[in-house]
């Protein structure tokens, strides 16, 4: 007999899928090492990604979500690992209208390169409006 690990149905030895619910048959020892290994795994990666940034500072606040959008993919394109103090419904409102800084951390042997990185892009966005001069340029920015 095999159980069921979802509904514990008892189906034949040589059954695949459970009769009844039809899930995958497996041990209940297979299904609890699959568990254990999945958490493993995130345990795991979790762990990583707090080593990428172990001693997040602060690398600029940036009171442009625009601004705020293009810094993030200048920092993915260097490879410099960040993180920032919005989550993505915090977005929502500052594009529904409301206005927030957003706080850009990143590891502190990065800060350097990533306060420089800043300053060129607020340089850069300074050419932009002198250039394109209005609002409606930045909306078509955004869509990109
Ligand atoms: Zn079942």
């Amino acid at each position: 007999m095999k159980t069921c690990h979802v509904c514990g149905f008892d189906c034949e030895n040589d059954a695949e899928n459970c009769t009844v619910c039809g899930a995958e048959l497996k041990t209940f020892e297979a299904y609890e090492q699959e568990l254990r290994e999945r958490e493993e795994q995130q345990a795991k990666k979790a762990a990583q990604e707090a080593l990428i940034i172990k001693n997040p500072v602060l690398a600029a606040t940036v009171d442009n979500v625009v601004a705020a959008e293009i810094y993030k993919d200048v920092l993915r394109d260097s490879n410099i690992n960040f993180t920032c103090d919005e989550n993505e419904d915090a977005m929502q409102i500052v594009f529904g209208g409301g206005f927030n800084a957003q706080k850009i951390y990143v590891n502190e042997s990065d800060l350097e390169i990533a306060q420089q990185l800043y300053e060129n892009v607020v340089n850069a966005q300074m050419d932009f409006e002198d250039d394109f001069d209005g609002f409606d340029d930045f909306e078509e920015f955004e869509e990109e």
